[in-house]
């Protein structure tokens, strides 16, 4: 049987290491249909600004499987970047990055049993990419969480877990702090942890992952996360494991999956035959059990672990690490041994967590839908946001006047932090003020034409930038006070 697959060669070193990766699978027997599409830089320099064109959407579409080189994303204002696109395009918000020892590729942690799955929620979050400089001098990004998108990565990982006979997911999140993004993730974990009964659920503050996984990275089975804390920690887990030139990810979604390597597009190494593409290769081994071909998934693992193992050959990165490089080699030629390899098992298996790894494609749970809109909702008040020079007390006064009959001013806070009535003098405000009114009787409702009213009042006396209604979700408020409150 043959399989179609969408191949984007992608930017800087991705063309070499996707070549590396398509003559492995191609020489472990598995029959595939190549459907080569572009996607990055040169879309981008022929002012196609989505950095994606459409042939190459039509073709994943098509195919629903895609392995791809790594895309380099411009930096600063304008164009997104073409790989969050992809992903966003086709749904994927399963970003699955494994971390495991590789037979031949010493570590710190030799032996200390590595084995775990970083499961990163893939589509909201920062990489939401909705920012707004709202001033000349301010610059914010909406962090998106929601329910439905929690729910979907975590049932992803609880499945996951189970599938594989995986003993615990950890819940990686900032939900002390972050109290209503970063805790709903965690209550939605709560939630479902439940339903999972075999797994042990855990929850750590994700800044204290990142100190977990130097100390004791082998105490991690599945850790479940946000999209870009999960971003820094897969990086940091890598790192672990030797480095970025072997870190594999798939991203899933319902309809489609698109494989590639953890790392970028390594510009400096660009056509130079020297980079690694054991990332690739790894990925293309998720591709390959995604589709059902767990005997070719497994000959290539294998040859690769053997190459790495009896040190035939090494690309630059390893032969750096181990102080020799003139014993690299090219990229190509390390292809060359894989397929040598060919058919042969490496002599260290190091032992897995799973009690069954993944042999068979990806679980693609489903998550229940309910609706956006809650009836017990209360409307009792609103931030306004303002940008203006000024000492908080004249700001807070000003507004105080402008209140009226329905309003009360609550507070006024500069980046989060109380600024009036009461602030500390210590306080550096940068010229944007969030300014909270709330109904002037005390428990009492507002209403849109109160604060129709009141915002116009305001923009009469100062320049406002945005509003945020207050609301309380079943007498839960759906706000956060501010630093001092
Ligand atoms: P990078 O391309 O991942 O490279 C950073 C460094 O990691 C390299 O200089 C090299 O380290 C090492 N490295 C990366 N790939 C390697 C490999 N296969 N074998 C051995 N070592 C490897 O990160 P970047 O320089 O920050 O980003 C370059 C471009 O890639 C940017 O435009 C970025 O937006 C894009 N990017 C794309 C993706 C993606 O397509 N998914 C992901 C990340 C970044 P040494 O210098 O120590 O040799």
């Amino acid at each position: 049987m043959s399989h179609r697959v969408t191949l984007i060669p992608g930017d800087g070193v991705g063309p070499e290491i996707t070549l590396a990766a398509r003559r492995v699978i191609e020489a472990s027997g598995v029959g595939i249909d190549w459907e080569e599409a572009q996607a990055g830089a040169e879309v981008f320099k022929r002012g196609d600004t989505s950095g994606v064109p459409q042939e190459t959407t039509d073709s994943i579409e098509r195919t629903g499987v895609a392995l791809k080189g790594p895309l380099a994303t411009p930096v600063g204002f304008g164009e997104k970047s073409a790989n969050v696109t992809l992903r966003k395009l086709f749904e994927t918000y399963a970003n699955i990055r494994p971390a495991r020892q590789i037979p031949g590729v010493p570590t710190r942690y030799d032996g200390e049993g590595i084995d775990f799955i970083v499961v990163r929620e893939n589509i909201e979050d920062l990489y939401a990419g909705v920012e707004y400089m709202e001033s000349r001098d301010v610059a914010v990004a909406l962090k998106i969480i929601s329910r439905r998108g929690s729910e979907k990565i975590i049932r992803y990982a609880f499945e996951l877990a189970r599938r594989e006979g995986r003993k615990s997911v950890t819940c990686a999140t900032k939900s002390n702090i972050l109290k209503l993004t970063e805790g709903l993730f965690q209550r939605v974990f709560d939630e479902l942890a439940p339903e999972y009964p075999e797994v042990e659920p855990k929850h750590l503050i994700i800044d204290n992952v990142a100190h977990q996984l130097v100390k004791d990275p082998a105490q991690f089975d599945v850790i479940v996360t946000t999209n870009l804390a999960g971003d820094i920690i897969s990086d940091l887990a890598s790192g672990l494991v030797g480095g970025l030139g072997f870190a594999a990810s798939g991203n899933y979604g319902d309809t489609a999956a698109i494989f590639e390597a953890v790392h970028g597009s390594a510009p400096k190494y660009a056509g130079q035959n020297v980079i690694n593409p054991s990332a690739l290769i790894l990925s293309s081994v998720m591709m390959l059990r995604y589709l059902d071909e767990p005997a070719a998934a497994q000959r290539i693992e294998d040859a690769l672990f053997v190459t790495l193992e009896e040190g035939q050959a090494v690309t630059l990165d390893v032969a750096r690490q181990a102080g020799d490089v003139e014993r690299a080699t090219s990229t190509s030629g390390f292809a060359d041994a894989i397929i040598d390899n060919l058919g042969r098992a490496p002599a260290t298996r190091y032992p897995s967590k799973a009690a069954a790894p993944a042999t068979a494609p990806e679980p693609r749970p489903r998550w229940e839908a309910r609706s956006a809109i809650a009836a017990d909702t209360q409307l009792i008040g609103v931030d306004i946001f303002t940008e203006q020079d000024g000492d908080p007390t004249a700001v807070g006064r000003a507004l105080e006047a402008l209140a009226g009959p329905d309003f009360k001013l609550q507070f006024v806070s500069a980046r989060g932090t109380l600024v009036y009535p009461a602030a500390s003098a210590n306080i550096d405000t940068v010229g944007w003020w969030r300014c909270r009114f709330v109904a002037a009787e005390e428990g009492a409702t507002v209403d849109d034409a109160a604060i129709l009213a009141l915002l116009s009042r305001v923009a009469s006396a100062m320049a406002w930038v945005h509003v945020q209604k207050l609301r309380l979700f079943g007498g839960e408020e759906g706000f956060t006070r501010a630093q001092g409150q």
